[in-house]
């Protein structure tokens, strides 16, 4: 099915050519039409799967066949995430399909670890509030926001927002919240605790349920090396050099490790910064905005950002530790070979870890060679 057999204003058309995307994918072909007609979805799917478009294409839609209504602190829509990471990732891809479109839609992601005035001044006129529940509470409570007139409510991530314990918050937004409105709600996974916030949210929801994209790691190939700690260092900088590698993510399991390798590869030339945890807000959207847009060779990073965030069809991942469980090395790995194009993951293997490494490849159901690199100079 074409994105054109899906009813959208062409000029939205026209921004989803201008990101190359050819055909929807499925979360969008299903989702898309159920939108469009004011129903409620409840959507099962991962980061990864097209879900964010899913939602801002006909969100987006919706608005242009509405009037302009007049500039206020009402926004229409109101997308709630559980991280920053996520708003900033969600807003942008509000941005890029809002462009030249025949009526003006204002739309702008705000979240913690950041000033909060420039965000209360911005609110004004905005028809797309995406928001992390604890900064959207504070706009509230110093009425920045009023939430009353919000038409459409996203929750993206629900079973995140769970997990970080959102519970109370997500409930106290809600009690600002009108009681008509269309709501859609995201999770990667159905749990026990979700079941709370469907009764409360959803109306008679249409139910999208997508194979998980990110755990099918049949794209992507995997390789391996049994590698000292002493030797991981210059096997890291002989792959990036031996493979040309212009762009790889490299999963560290500490902030502490993360600086290391980031450290020491830019002491040999080969240009790469770190994000964890511990790094400010600043540094770690700007490392993160750097790599994705290609500027950046390497970026060292902790489980943190492997969860959630997309980063587009990385060519290479390298785990250079092994993270503790199975379903992280899926995340991680998953940042390659994503949206149908292949993919390199190479994972460094202490002789130590020999046995937890079996028991990882034993859940992910896969087989990856492993190279002895005691042999091989570099
Ligand atoms: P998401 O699951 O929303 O994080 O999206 C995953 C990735 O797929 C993002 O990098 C999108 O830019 C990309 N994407 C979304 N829709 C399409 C599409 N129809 N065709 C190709 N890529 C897409």
């Amino acid at each position: 099915m074409p994105f054109k057999a899906l009813n959208l204003h062409p000029a939205l058309i026209a921004n989803i050519i201008k990101l190359g995307y050819e055909q929807p994918m499925p979360i969008q072909s299903q989702a898309i039409p159920i939108v469009l007609a004011g129903k409620d979805v409840l959507g099962i799917a991962k980061t990864g799967s097209g879900k964010t478009a899913s939602f801002v294409l006909p969100i987006l839609n919706k608005l242009l066949e509405r009037s302009p209504s007049e500039k206020s602190r009402q926004p229409k829509v109101l997308v709630l995430v559980p991280t920053r990471e996520l708003a900033i990732q969600v807003g942008n891809v509000f941005w890029d399909l809002s462009q030249e479109l025949p009526q003006t839609i204002k739309s702008k992601a705000v979240h913690g670890g950041v000033s909060i005035n420039p965000q209360m001044k911005a609110i004004y006129g905005l028809d797309v509030l995406i928001a992390t529940p604890g900064r959207l509470l504070d706009l509230e409570g110093s009425n920045a926001v009023d939430l009353s007139k919000v038409q459409i409510l996203v929750l993206d991530e629900a079973d995140k927002m769970l997990n970080m314990g959102f519970q109370k918050e997500m409930q106290e937004i809600f009690e600002f919240l009108p009681t008509k409105r269309q709501n859609l709600l995201f999770s990667a996974t159905l749990s026990k605790a979700l079941d709370g916030i469907k009764r409360v949210m959803l109306t008679d929801p249409e139910v999208i349920q997508i194979a998980d994209k990110v755990e099918d790691v049949s794209l992507i190939n995997l390789s391996g090396f049994f590698v000292s700690d002493e030797r991981k260092g210059p096997l890291l900088r002989h792959l990036i050099k031996e493979k040309d590698m212009k762009q790889v993510l490299v999963f560290t399991s500490s902030g502490y490790k993360a600086d290391n390798v980031a450290y020491k590869l830019t002491k040999n030339g080969i240009d790469a910064l770190s994000i964890h945890g511990k790094k400010s807000q600043s540094q770690r959207t700007e490392a993160l905005e750097q790599f994705k847009a290609g500027e950046l060779q390497v970026l060292v990073a902790t489980d943190l950002i492997s969860r959630g965030i997309d980063i587009n069809a990385l060519p290479y991942v390298i785990n250079y530790e092994l993270p503790r469980s199975p379903k992280d090395f899926v995340h991680r790995v998953g940042r390659t070979g994503r949206a149908d194009k292949e993919g390199l993951a190479i994972t460094f293997v202490t002789r130590e870890e020999t046995h937890h490494f079996k028991v990882i490849l034993k859940k992910m159901k896969r087989y990856m060679e492993v190279v002895d690199s005691k042999e091989m100079v570099f």
